[in-house]
């Protein structure tokens, strides 16, 4: 939204499948739209690879054959009630007996513990958290919560991958830090790989400068340093558990108060109200059930079992926002009854 704001057109569900190349250097992409079953070619001045651990596979169609600069390593959470780590405190253990960090957080009145670091050959799309990834996070998080856990009180269980960058070209590579590396490669595709949430505004800002050379565009002092993210609000505890959309959450209330039925939980364990969903669709791009109950709010981390018991009120209030039928809201519960599987223990 932030970026929309700035003047960014964004789009979701249309992947890269190839990049455009005059005379050897790179002009754009074609990209699949996944909804109309359509291509598009677009041009453009330059093109930045941000694609987090798909770095490489958007690298190789530049050139069959780059060196990686992505290893892959999997890092596993699991969720539990409140109970386990009563207050407002994390914990955070820098060194396990075997050398790992483990930490319990808060988290939208559940806990969340975490993590592991397992190398993986290769990104899989949907991750799975292994059995012995499980064990030790229930083994270790015993010693320090309120209670032991046991596999029972696992609420979700879910796996993500870092993208652990390498440098592969010190010649070519623009601007390296410790936590991220800017490669420009020889056709001119600029790649921006590694880092963290908490350095995104530097990686921007490393990378723009290294885009505007390559594109010869019009030098503009980056932004984002003091730039205040879409939803920016200095008291966003008056909008209760509407407090993580920030100054949407108004929006959000003014949605449910024109229409009183959107007040409703979708779950009494869960705080997710109705209106969310119409937000989804109407402001944030959802187009599925598992967009809005995995990637919009967070019910399928925060409580698996629960996440499934909404989706078919989740369906419908889509199904209608969407203007889609009776077998498009059957097959989207059915799809992410499947995918809530791999998060259920
Ligand atoms: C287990 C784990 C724990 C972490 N802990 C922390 C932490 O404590 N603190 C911290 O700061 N960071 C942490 N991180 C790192 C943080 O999650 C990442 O740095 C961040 O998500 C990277 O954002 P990104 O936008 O670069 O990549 P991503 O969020 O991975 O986004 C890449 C995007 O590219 C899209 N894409 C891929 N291929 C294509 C294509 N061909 N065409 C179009 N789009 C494409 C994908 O769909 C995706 O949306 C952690 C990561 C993991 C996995």
């Amino acid at each position: 939204k932030t970026a929309t704001e700035q003047g960014a057109v964004v789009v979701n569900y249309m992947p890269v499948t190839a990049l455009i190349k005059r005379s050897g250097f790179v002009k754009g992409v074609i990209a699949h739209d996944l909804e109309a079953d359509r291509e598009y070619h677009l041009k453009a001045k330059v093109v930045i690879n941000a694609t987090g651990p798909f770095t490489d596979s958007v690298r190789k169609m530049d050139d069959t054959q780059i060196t990686p600069m992505i290893a892959h390593s999997q890092g596993v959470h699991i969720v539990l009630d409140k109970k386990f780590l009563p207050g407002d405190s994390a914990i955070m253990v820098p060194h396990t007996d075997d050398g790992r960090v483990l930490f319990a957080i808060p988290w939208h009145n559940k806990v969340l513990v975490g993590t592991t670091d397992t190398p993986l050959e290769d990104c899989p799309i949907e991750p799975k958290p292994l059995p012995e990834e499980i064990d030790f996070l229930l083994e270790h998080a015993a010693r320090y919560l309120t209670t032991d856990p046991t596999k029972k009180d696992v609420l979700s269980m879910f796996a993500g991958v870092r993208p652990l960058v390498s440098n592969p070209d010190a010649e070519n590579t623009a601007a390296i830090s410790r936590e991220h590396v800017v490669n420009i490669s020889k056709s001119g595709l600029v790649t921006i790989a590694g880092g963290k949430w908490t350095t995104y505004r530097k990686m921007a800002e490393d990378t723009l400068e290294q885009a505007i050379l390559i594109g010869d565009l019009e030098y503009k002092p980056c932004l984002t340093e003091d730039l205040q993210l879409h939803g920016f609000h200095k008291h966003i505890e008056n909008f209760g558990d509407l407090g993580m959309y920030g100054a949407d959450a108004i929006e959000i209330q003014g949605l449910a108060k024109k229409t009183p039925a959107l007040k409703e939980k979708l779950h009494p364990q869960l705080s997710t109200i109705e209106a969310e969903v119409v937000w989804a669709v109407q402001e944030e791009m959802a187009l599925t059930v598992a967009d809005f109950l995995s990637r919009r709010s967070r019910s399928l981390l925060l409580n698996a079992k629960a996440s499934v018991e909404m989706a078919p009120v989740v369906a419908e209030l889509m199904m209608k926002e969407l203007n889609k039928n009776k077998k498009w809201k059957k097959e989207q519960i059915k799809k992410y009854e499947e995918l809530a599987g791999n998060y259920i223990l």
